[in-house]
């Protein structure tokens, strides 16, 4: 697939590749080989992942928005039924292991789609041809 220097502009969505797991450059090719681990390059664009690296990024808004979330919804529960301790237990452990599995990936490739548009990485030559293949 050939492509110029221009489409750069029209880019996709980083928020909308991201969490649909999609290249951010062209929107089409796989971002993920596995549940987190992110492929090599993408299979459409061929455009170098190796730059993808989030850190601990993403685990840190979900602490936030998990913990918040978990933690309001036990609050709720607890003063409309005020509930043995087990069922606290049991219904916001699964929950908030659920919850932080499902948002991992798509928080994930929203940080590396957003690190690509921002063209945030580590510091190295530059390279002014990005499309490098
Ligand atoms: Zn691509």
């Amino acid at each position: 697939m050939s492509h110029d220097h221009s489409s750069h502009t029209e880019a996709p969505n980083p928020f909308a590749t991201g969490f649909a797991g999609r290249c951010p450059r062209c929107g089409e090719g796989h971002l993920f080989a596995g549940f987190l681990k992110t492929s090599s390059r993408c299979e459409s664009c061929g455009l170098d992942l190796a730059f993808a690296d989030s850190g601990d990024g993403p685990a840190i808004f979900i602490m936030f928005i998990v913990g918040f979330v978990v933690v309001s919804l036990a609050l709720i529960v607890n003063v409309l039924f005020n509930p043995p301790m087990w069922v606290h237990l049991l219904l916001w452990i699964p929950v908030t292991i659920g919850l932080s599995l499902a948002l991992l990936r798509p928080f994930k490739g929203i940080m590396i789609a957003l690190q690509y548009r921002n063209d945030a990485r580590e510091g190295q030559q530059t390279d002014d041809d990005h499309a490098a293949e």
